[in-house]
């Protein structure tokens, strides 16, 4: 009989005793600072833009490789509301394989993630786990949407720690950008009809002057561009503007990249002045009037300035080919040279260019074919003396090269025609004397 009544006051006991669990999820505990779910990125209130530059720190230190970032150039920093110069783009992260660890958390340099630790982090379950790749846009909808009010990130306890026991000040709170009171900042801001993001410097004004002409979108990012890009991409444009040259045509494209990063080939090719980086690109009506933009005159007409250095740099290019062979330049070829002006045809004939035309060219046209001419029957002619003996000397240069003694009758060609007779030395740094 007690035995019962013992059983029977404890059940009443547990009847009346407040329960221990909670009808989730209708209620729910309060969680605590540091838990974690799992990482999200932080929205920086003060610049309206994430903290995140996309610098693949976290991604390459990720254990599980289940992160991916991709990073572009931010266009707030022309408009003078962002320091960053790099901005995240994209980003994704896998949470069917994050295992929550916190290792990107702790080697973000710029305090832009953070593991989410509200409830609306926890509750992630899908039917389908690629519902839980998630985008950019789902990973900072927390903070930008001022539901991370509390971001945590254990290493600021830690350094806080350090910082008590040692005496020091104690560090700045962390995520200041991405808390409540800047939130709440930047709705103030925006209720004094001021920008949503902090204004850090005047905005660019070359960069803003480009835009308002109309300009590329290379025109609009040159002016963001560090002395290193400009000068790489200047190279870049003079390399292509080279092979065009050769090629006989420079297109409107890379004429604009060379006025564009102010490279002195703009004026070599157009005969107009190399205008300041960041200048507008001309209007429509300059570009009528200027060569730059304008090469549809140089399109229709075979002497224009651009093609005849074209054809004179093709006509000594098939010259010194011939010259090196030892063997004839062939008479179109010096007649090119002649009609072009080039210093190679001096070499070649001993006269002075003369093209067809020109004050002189009845006078001289006797010497502007006749040397070729002279020196296809004449084996002794400069030119093919030349020939000769350059030829002697490369065969003497590859004799040495194998370790092997001049034959005799080279080395008697190269000293009758007035040559240097090559040694060791001379073959070790490579390549003809002339
Ligand atoms: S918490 Fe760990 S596993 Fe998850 S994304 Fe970050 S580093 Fe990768
Ligand atoms: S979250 Fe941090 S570490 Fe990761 S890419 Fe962005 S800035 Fe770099």
């Amino acid at each position: 009989m007690i035995g019962i009544l013992k059983g029977l006051a404890t059940t009443f006991s547990t009847f009346t005793r407040r329960p221990v669990t909670i009808q989730y999820p209708d209620e729910k505990h309060e969680l605590p600072e540091r838990q974690r779910s799992f990482p999200v990125l932080t929205w920086d209130f003060d610049h309206d833009e994430p903290f995140c530059t996309g610098c693949n720190i976290c991604v390459r230190n990720c254990p599980v490789d289940c992160m991916t970032a991709v990073m572009h150039d931010n266009p707030k920093h022309p408009e003078g509301t962002s320091d960053r110069r790099k901005i995240i783009e994209k980003f994704w992260i896998d949470y069917a394989r994050c295992m929550r660890c916190n290792i990107c958390v702790e080697v973000c340099p710029f305090e832009a993630i953070a593991m989410d630790n509200t409830w609306e982090g926890h509750e992630h379950s899908a039917y389908d786990r690629r519902d839980l790749h998630k985008d950019i846009e789902d990973l900072l909808e927390a903070s930008k949407g001022g539901k991370l009010e509390n971001p945590f990130r254990p290493l600021d306890n830690i350094e806080a720690n350090v910082a008590i026991t040692e005496g020091e000040e104690l560090p700045g709170v962390g995520f200041a950008g991405a808390r409540p009171e800047a939130q709440a900042a930047q709705a103030e801001r925006i209720a004094q009809g001021l920008g949503a993001a902090i204004q850090e410097r005047e905005p660019e004004v070359q960069q803003q002057a480009v835009a308002a002409t109309g300009a590329s979108a290379e025109d609009d990012e040159v002016a963001t561009l560090s002395p290193r890009k400009l000068r790489a991409r200047r190279m870049k444009a003079e390399r292509e503007a080279r092979a065009e040259l050769e090629a006989g045509e420079v297109s409107t494209e890379t004429i604009a990249a060379l006025r564009r990063y102010a490279s002195e080939m703009y004026q070599e090719i157009t005969g107009e002045p190399v205008p300041p980086i960041g200048s507008p690109p001309p209007t429509s009506a300059t570009e009528a009037s200027s060569t730059p933009a304008a090469p549809a005159g140089d399109v229709g007409d075979p002497n224009s300035p651009r093609k005849i250095r074209a054809r004179r740099m093709r006509a000594e290019r098939t010259a010194r080919e011939h010259i090196d062979q030892g063997s004839e330049v062939p008479p179109e070829v010096i007649q090119a040279l002649n009609e072009t002006e080039s210093d190679v045809y001096r070499e070649i004939t001993g006269n002075d260019p003369a093209p067809t035309g020109s004050e002189s060219s009845v006078a001289a046209s006797a010497p502007a074919s006749a040397p070729a001419e002279g020196a296809q029957g004449d084996p002794n002619s400069p030119r093919k003396l030349r020939a000769r003996r350059m030829k002697a000397e490369r065969t003497a240069r590859e004799h040495i090269a194998k370790g092997e003694a001049i034959p005799e009758e080279i080395a008697a060609t190269i000293t009758e025609l007035g040559g240097t007779l090559p040694s060791a030395d001379d073959n070790s740094g490579g390549g003809d004397s002339e």
